[in-house]
């Protein structure tokens, strides 16, 4: 069965985990393990975190859309911010590499988000904003359409 949803909520951080109960809650239906479940809500995490924190720099005053469409068992998530942009999106998907050293981030969150999907793209413009598409099959899905 296809499905698809979409939400615009506030760039703060008690939006991080509504966004990620909401994702868990939608992909009900593809019978993710506990382990895939797991990987898809940090995968949500380290994406709106990163709007928040580098897109928007800590500004709650900004929106932040979320989109998800389930088709053939395959789960296609999107998550966009209307922000600051990235200069070099190879460079700030190397392992390590963080624009804010000072708050401590570890620059592995594009590395988590490559490790748990299938497929990552990042669509970025200075001042524009950025765009995260990010593909995974659930290959025990009692949804698969034969
Ligand atoms: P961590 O995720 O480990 O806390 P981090 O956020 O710095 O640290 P990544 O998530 O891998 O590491 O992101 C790498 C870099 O890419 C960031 O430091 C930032 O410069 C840039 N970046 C990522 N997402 C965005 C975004 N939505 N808007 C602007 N810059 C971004
Ligand atoms: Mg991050």
């Amino acid at each position: 069965m296809n499905n698809e949803m979409s939400v615009q909520f506030s760039s703060i951080s008690e939006n991080e985990s509504f966004a990620r109960v909401t994702v868990a809650a939608f992909i009900a239906g593809l019978d993710p393990t506990l382990d895939e479940l797991t990987e898809i809500k940090t995968v949500v995490s380290e994406a709106v975190t990163n709007s928040i924190i580098h897109g928007y720099h800590g500004d709650p005053n900004n929106w932040i859309q979320m989109h998800c469409r389930i088709e053939h068992s395959e789960l296609t998530l999107t998550i966009e911010d209307q922000g600051e942009g990235i200069f070099n999106v190879e460079a700030a998907k190397e392992p390590l590499y963080t624009s804010k050293p000072e708050l401590e981030r570890s620059g592995m969150g594009f590395t988590i988000i490559e490790n748990f999907m299938d497929s990552v793209e990042v669509f970025s413009e200075i001042h524009q904003g950025t765009t995260i598409v990010m593909k995974k099959q659930f290959i025990h899905s009692k949804t698969v359409c034969n």
